[in-house]
């Protein structure tokens, strides 16, 4: 795969070069000049000179008829490698390696067709790049973090640059993995590559609104997990999806079998295909700690009496986004009083939700959101003594307690066409799980069908 561009670039420096030989030189502004033309800008370095100085940015003419050719010997290479830092970008690390306006801008005309240079960078990206000894790009290879089978290439040809994609192959896996709980959910998943991101995807996604995984485990609970995983040239690369997951525990337990139905969306559901998705997220945003539960009744350190805590707050940085809870209607968004600024949503069935002390809000009254929308962020507005998050639940205007609004509801059921089939694919998953997971680590278990 890396032999043909390479000849590409050779035989394109050729061709720049007996092209070279023809032209004369005459300075002009890099930017502009470069802008107004789609071609590649070349600079003059004679020979001798290292070829990493910045020299100032050239245009060069093309001047007809001129003088005889020669056939040059093909220059040495520099290579140059680098990896996007936070607060970097592709063109700053290129500046930082000195590597001219004039090659930066035409490298980034290049990548244009494949490639948004400016706003799909990311920290940790990496690429490497090939110098002629004049300074001018003959190579350039990019590796986004996020997705390291999409190499970008720009390669050579003549006088100009140009850019691929491709897709290096990718091979999928499925494993199973059973762990037991010692003190929580993320250490137990450690033995997994990316443990954290299988836990968040188990957490906040499939399990979100049926398992509370910051009050429900006790040691000595069990998970068992079957997934399909991606792997490039051997090496794990990333979780492609959850097909089972099930949690057997002390306080909690549930099973989530991933389904397709033909013609509606995808889901996770229970033993008996119905739907794990609840009305209510268990939490509002994603927190440190609960500082403070539902209570009736609770004693108040300072006026030494019982005074009622209507909600839930919970410890977060400053900032932390808020969600809002199940999809409805903004009904207030602004100050109110003691709440500070305060997001307060209308549901289905006579809910709403209450959001307080936030710093900032993103909403209006009015508005209809989804599920999981942003409402704001964690502040400390109103009678707050640091930021955190206020969460109130109330049905027909009475509060209720916000950990028990999604007990006793039900998603929605699989349709009885499907049953028979999701019954097979349940049973052949847990087989699975219960054959090869007890090991403790991620084992193969086969690979899935190709797609
Ligand atoms: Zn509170």
């Amino acid at each position: 795969m890396r032999d043909s561009p390479s000849t590409l670039w050779l035989l394109g420096i050729l061709t720049g070069l007996l092209v070279l030989s023809g032209l004369r030189f005459g300075v002009l502004s890099g930017r502009s000049a470069a802008a107004t033309a789609g071609q590649e800008r070349i600079e003059t370095l004679s020979p001798a000179e290292p070829v990493l100085t910045v020299v100032p940015v050239v245009q060069r003419e093309v001047v007809a008829g001129t003088g005889a050719v020669t056939v040059p010997r093909l220059p040495p290479l520099l290579t140059l490698t680098d990896t996007i830092g936070p607060d970097d970008s592709i063109y700053l690390s290129l500046k930082g390696l000195g590597v001219s306006d004039a090659q930066i801008l035409a490298l980034g005309e290049a990548l244009k067709p494949v490639f948004d240079a400016e706003r799909a960078a990311r920290p940790g990206d990496t690429y490497s790049l090939q110098l002629t000894d004049d300074g001018r790009v003959a190579r350039f290879e990019y590796t986004p973090i996020a997705e390291p089978e999409r190499l970008v290439i720009v390669f050579r040809d003549g006088d100009q640059l140009l850019a691929r994609e491709t897709f290096l192959p990718l091979e999928y896996r499925q494993l199973a993995l059973e762990v037991t709980i010692e003190d929580n959910l993320s250490n137990a998943l450690g033995v997994a590559d990316d443990g954290e991101v299988l836990t968040d995807l188990l957490a906040d996604g499939i399990f979100r609104s049926a398992i509370d995984f910051h009050k429900d485990p006790r040691t000595g609970d069990r998970l068992g997990v079957v997934c399909q995983a991606l792997y490039m040239n051997g090496a794990f690369l990333r979780y492609d999806r959850i097909l089972l997951a099930r949690y057997s525990g002390q306080v909690v337990s549930g099973l989530a079998i991933h389904y397709e139905t033909p013609g509606a969306s995808a889901g996770y559901f229970d033993e008996r295909g119905v739907s794990l998705e609840r009305m209510f997220l268990l939490n509002p945003l994603a927190f440190r700690r609960i500082s403070s539960n539902f209570s009736r009744r609770r004693f108040h350190p300072i006026l030494k009496r019982n005074v009622p805590h209507l909600g839930t707050d919970y410890a977060a940085n400053r900032g932390t986004e808020v969600w809002a809870t199940a999809r409805g209607r903004v009904s207030a968004a602004g100050r109110n009083g003691g709440y500070g600024k305060m997001v307060e949503i209308e549901h289905a069935n006579g809910y709403s939700t209450r959001y307080a002390h936030l710093s900032r809000i993103s909403v209006r009254t009015g508005q209809r959101i989804e599920k999981k929308h942003v409402i704001g962020r964690v502040g400390s507005t109103g009678r707050a003594t640091g930021p955190h998050l206020h969460y109130e639940l109330l049905k027909n205007g009475r509060h209720i307690n916000p950990a028990s609004a999604n007990r006793g509801s039900q998603g929605r059921s699989l349709k009885k066409p499907h049953l028979r089939d999701f019954a097979r694919k349940r049973d052949e998953l847990r087989s699975i799980l219960d054959s090869a997971g007890r090991r403790g680590s991620m084992v193969a278990v086969g690979d899935p069908p190709a797609r």
